[in-house]
């Protein structure tokens, strides 16, 4: 079912492909991507389901586990305006 994160790198991304994540417990929603992922850290060899696993809640006294997603490329377009 979750298939994709475990056999998808963060490089195997294109560059204009966008990754949702939802935060379990708050519902927060944040978006990212390749550059993003990459752009402290070269996380480039990680796979997704590591990148879902590390990744934590930004809301404040949140911090909970994330579910990633991935935004289907059709969709972008509606979703960019709502984008911080
Ligand atoms: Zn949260």
């Amino acid at each position: 079912m979750s298939g994709w994160k475990t056999s998808y790198k963060v490089s195997d991304l294109s560059d204009k492909q966008q990754l949702e994540l939802i935060c379990r417990q708050c519902n927060r929603l944040a978006y990212t991507n390749k550059s993003m992922l990459c752009e402290k850290i070269d996380r480039s060899h990680l796979y997704l389901d590591e990148i879902e696993k590390r990744a934590r809640c930004k809301a404040r006294g949140c911090g909970g586990l994330m579910r990633l997603s991935m935004v289907r490329l059709d969709e972008l377009s509606g979703f960019v305006g709502g984008m911080a």
